[in-house]
């Protein structure tokens, strides 16, 4: 599916291939999309998900738009979130998913006819570059202000995509955003899931939008994820906390966040991080290399897979029932092994210095 397809049903019901939730266990054929049809694959049978993860119910059309404080609003298809800030002069808009696409302009129409306040988007704010939360930008268009950060523009200029069009006005390090008396804070502190993903505080409105770094109340994905740079990755919740909010808008799963969601995920990654610690002081490398003989990399094999089985293993346990979707393995062992390896090469030692 390309970003210049319209809106359809499959978008809506979150069935696109790009949809992080719909994941698969190894082995299984994955869904094929082949015009209207779409083969279900058998899932297995994973434990209930905690009511607590979930998020109001949508409407017909598939969304929910709900204020946070005053006039700023959120909207989520159930699994993206994306947020617009209402005001005399216009409104502002954060983050245009493509899964909630047309959606988002219906929930700004239907709060803007609510309240009695204009409709026209004057501002479109990029939290970072990825498609999965910018490629509906081009719905808003003509005059519209997009602002982003520097690294932002530059990723996609990269990309060179017309459903994401490039912000005009950038920012290397904050921004503050003021349009009809309201003002928003915009704040890069360092790569973390992307290069150039940033901090939006709305000190008037006791919120901060963060996207993709914590799900709250679900496991991140594969990969820390899907993050690059995971020592950033690692330290990006205690700055979101060092900003004063009691709402924190995250771009998943269909609920605003507390702070005891940042905590949770905090104390998640900080056990995997412990655990991985430990099993890489445990298991000794040099049996697996022995067995190896000349092919090194099966060694590395066995040893890193034994390693991410030792650590993850007990997180997965500990945190079934707690966080959502803990139990689909795959995302604590795949970011159990990103960690461990950042543990080795960001941090060291990535091994003894021989003699
Ligand atoms: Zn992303």
């Amino acid at each position: 599916m390309n970003h210049h397809d319209p809106v359809t049903a499959s978008h809506l019901a979150g069935g696109e291939p790009g949809s992080v939730v719909k994941v698969r266990p190894l082995g299984h054929v994955p869904p094929r999309f082949q015009g209207e049809t779409v083969t279900s694959p058998a899932l297995p049978d994973y434990a209930p998900i905690p009511r607590s993860a979930l998020g109001p119910a949508l409407n017909d059309q598939g969304y929910y738009v709900g204020r946070v404080e005053r006039n700023l609003y959120w909207v989520t298809d159930g699994v993206y979130n994306s947020a617009f800030l209402t005001t005399d002069d216009g409104v502002v808009v954060f983050d245009a998913p493509p899964s909630i696409g047309g959606n988002l302009r219906r929930a700004v129409d239907e709060i803007a006819a609510a309240n009695g306040v204009t409709n026209r988007v004057t501002h479109l704010v990029y939290s970072h570059h990825h498609d999965d939360h910018t490629g509906a930008a081009s719905l808003f268009s003509g005059d519209v202000v997009r602002i982003g950060h520097e690294e932002t523009r530059r990723l996609l200029q990269r990309d060179d995509n017309p459903a994401r069009p490039l912000p005009e006005v950038t920012f290397a390090d904050r921004y503050t955003l003021e349009v009809g008396g309201e003002r928003v804070e915009l704040a890069w502190h360092g790569p973390n899931h992307s290069p150039d993903n940033i901090y939006i505080h709305f000190p008037g409105h006791d919120t901060l939008m963060f996207i993709d770094v914590v799900n709250a109340g679900w496991v991140p994905i594969y990969n820390v994820n899907l993050s690059e740079d995971v020592i950033g990755y690692m330290g990006a919740p205690a700055i979101a906390l060092s900003y004063p909010w009691t709402h924190l808008i995250s771009g998943h799963l269909g609920r605003l966040a507390t702070r005891d969601d940042v905590a949770v995920h905090q104390q998640y990654i900080a056990d995997i991080e412990a655990s991985a610690k430990e099993a890489l002081a445990a298991v000794n490398p040099v049996p697996f290399y022995m067995a190896a003989g000349e092919n090194a990399w099966a060694g590395v094999k066995a040893h890193l897979d034994t390693v991410t089985e030792r650590a993850a293993a007990p997180i997965v346990a500990k945190y079934t029932g707690v966080l959502a979707a803990a139990d689909i393995e795959e995302f604590t062992y795949t970011t159990t092994f990103q960690i461990m390896q950042s543990l080795r090469l960001d941090r060291g030692p990535s091994g003894p210095v021989h003699p």
